[in-house]
């Protein structure tokens, strides 16, 4: 289930959307809150709070305006009071922040996306989040009756407290600004995502005596679909033991793409080509551990040709 989290390992608001009083009364409106993550030190991160979010807008770099990110989900996703595609509005990361980030970029659930700053005469640093329904319109944002630059998205504006769930397992809250945030347990949100615990075959069905097509490197996450016995269906034909699998979130989480093609195997980058659980065949979920020019690293010792990934 796609659901919409707060984006802060530590959820530390400075300022609520009621101090922000040129955004939330203006006859324009959008309602921000200002996180710090815990801390005066600039040590947190915007992490990817959907299954996929991409960079649609970059303002500010070399500027004397804050730095502005804005950024889509790829899907619709879930919030306490829609379903429906959402916009993000960052604001504060410093330049060194985005020489890596270009629209069009894509992060993945629990990724890190941007880390906080003081761009833009920031008291301290901090990250300004204003969130949309629907997708980014027009260039993004509209200056109000209060010269508040506000978000503008296909659907509008609306309060943290009704985009955001808390992922209990993910964000400690430090601090709220008395703005009501709904949580969410694990068994809730992520009833059917698991960790894999230590490298694990996939097969094409329910037992060891089905064929292994592939390996999977502990950290890797799987959606399962369906459970027969001590085993759990991965996709429409790759089983994994469930034995293997649990819900608790490890320190490095690999997510997965799939071929696209009968795919070779490598021992490295444009290595040997292995045997071994291979070809892929078409349609094999993979991890991506790392890549290294236009290879990707699907497990210990083993590299695909990232074209043929998706
Ligand atoms: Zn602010």
């Amino acid at each position: 289930m796609n659901y919409l989290i707060y984006p802060l390992k530590i959820m530390n608001l400075t300022q609520g959307y009621e101090a922000h009083g040129s955004h939330s009364k203006g006859n324009i409106k959008d309602y921000p809150i200002d996180d710090n993550g815990g801390s005066a030190k600039k040590d947190a991160y915007f992490y990817c709070p959907c299954d996929e979010m991409v960079i649609k807008k970059i303002y500010g770099v070399g500027q004397k305006a804050g730095n502005t990110l804005w950024l889509e989900s790829t899907s619709p996703v879930i919030t306490p009071t829609f379903e429906d595609y959402v916009t993000i509005m960052v604001v504060h990361p410093n330049d060194s922040e985005f020489k890596n980030k270009k629209v069009g970029q894509k992060f993945k659930r629990y990724e890190k996306i941007v880390l906080e700053g003081d761009d833009g005469n920031a008291t301290g640093y901090h990250l300004h989040i204003s969130v949309g329904r629907g997708r980014l319109k027009g260039s993004g944002w509209e200056e109000n009756n209060h010269g508040a630059w506000v978000i503008k998205t296909t659907e509008g504006a609306v309060k943290p407290e009704e985009a955001f769930f808390v992922d209990s397992n993910f964000t400690i809250i430090k601090g709220t600004k008395n703005i009501p945030f709904i949580k969410l347990d694990k068994e809730q949100i992520g009833a059917k995502s698991y960790y894999v615990t230590e490298s694990l075959n996939v097969r094409l069905g329910p037992g060891t005596s089905y064929q292994a097509i592939n390996s999977l490197p502990a950290g890797t996450m799987v959606n399962v679909a369906e459970e027969k016995g001590t085993w759990s269906r991965i996709s429409a034909t790759e089983w994994v033991s469930h034995n293997f699998l649990t819900t608790k979130i490890p320190n490095k989480v690999y997510y997965t793409k799939k071929t696209t093609t009968s795919l070779n195997v490598r021992n490295k980058p444009n290595g040997q080509k292995l045997s071994e659980k291979a070809p892929l065949p078409k349609n094999t979920t993979v991890a991506v551990m790392a890549t290294s020019g236009k290879w990707t690293k699907i497990n210990e010792n083993r590299w695909a040709f990232s074209a043929y990934l998706t």
